[in-house]
């Protein structure tokens, strides 16, 4: 799932390749993804894209009808869930893509011929796409915490956070209304760093404990931004699990340590962590008994 950094970079990159473009048409593959009605996407049509941002893990493509800057601004703003990615090309196909089929599902196209498909494996569909004139008015942006890379983001303002939560670490990280744009890989990422357990409680860390935590979390956002900044939309992946020191690495080495890099498994998803840099050596509970951790 792109998180944080990923999604900095695509909007760095489609920054570089598409501001100032003529948008000629956007269009839906797979009807569950457009999230709003009213503008139409067909508003879209001979807008100029003016710039990308980013709000957590949504990307927003902020655009102006074409001319002096007078009529208002629509943001074509997404959400690539877990299994959704960009795909930019330089000579896009004339048609929409037909719905329903495959893994396309919106496809933009620039009167220049370029554009992009957003696409999304699997079959349960989570991708998201919002045609809004407020970002606010998509309620995952409206409900977000504060962004770890700005400026604002202090270790004073991460205690605040933090104090009186009686629940994981693990899952306070990840949860997007308290901090936006860290999910399950980051937050495997940033705990391995500050060597701290993921399922500590967010209430029993001392100020020391939140301002190394604190750090932790915005070298590791960084590091990741450094290391995808210039590349494109089809690098991201590669580069992301190239990074990566625990997430995804069961069974491998801790490249800390030496240790194995154990798991837990849950329902819907899974954690890595290493037990001798985080949880004193002790093996975290794991109803699934994972046969990686023997
Ligand atoms: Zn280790």
């Amino acid at each position: 799932m792109p998180e944080l950094p990923e999604v900095e970079s695509l909007a760095a990159d489609l920054r570089e390749r598409a501001v100032g473009r003529v948008i000629d048409r956007a269009d839906i593959a797979e009807f569950s993804v457009l999230k709003t009605y009213d503008p139409p996407l067909t508003a879209l049509h001979g807008a100029v894209l003016r710039d990308v941002s980013r709000h957590g893990k949504f990307l927003d493509l902020i655009t102006a009808p074409e001319g002096p800057a007078t009529g208002s601004a629509l943001h074509l703003i997404t959400h690539l869930a877990r299994a959704g990615w960009l795909r930019w090309r330089e000579d896009m196909p004339d048609q929409p893509g037909r719905p329903g089929k495959g893994p396309l599902a919106f496809r933009l196209r620039f009167a220049d011929g370029a554009g992009f498909d957003l696409t999304e494996a699997g079959t349960r569909k989570r991708l998201s796409v919002y045609l809004v004139t407020d970002p606010a008015a998509v309620p995952g942006i409206a409900a977000l915490g504060p962004d770890p890379l700005a400026p604002e983001f202090t270790a004073e303002v991460l205690g605040g956070l933090l104090a009186g939560r009686r629940t994981q670490i693990k899952g306070v990280l990840r949860d997007q209304k308290i901090i936006a744009g860290i999910g399950n890989a980051y937050s495997d990422e940033v705990l391995h760093a500050a060597r701290m357990s993921p399922f500590r409680l967010a209430s029993s860390l001392s100020a020391d404990d939140v301002a190394a935590l604190h750090d932790v979390i915005v070298t590791t956002l960084r590091d990741a931004v450094e290391r995808s900044a210039g590349l494109g939309a089809s690098e991201l992946k590669k580069e992301k699990k190239a990074g990566l020191a625990v997430h995804g690495k069961a069974g491998q080495k801790c490249p800390v340590c030496g240790d194995v890099i154990r798991e837990v498994s849950f329902a819907d998803s899974a954690l890595q962590y290493c037990a001798t840099c985080q949880t004193g050596g002790k093996p975290l509970a794991d109803r699934r008994l994972s046969r990686l951790l023997k």
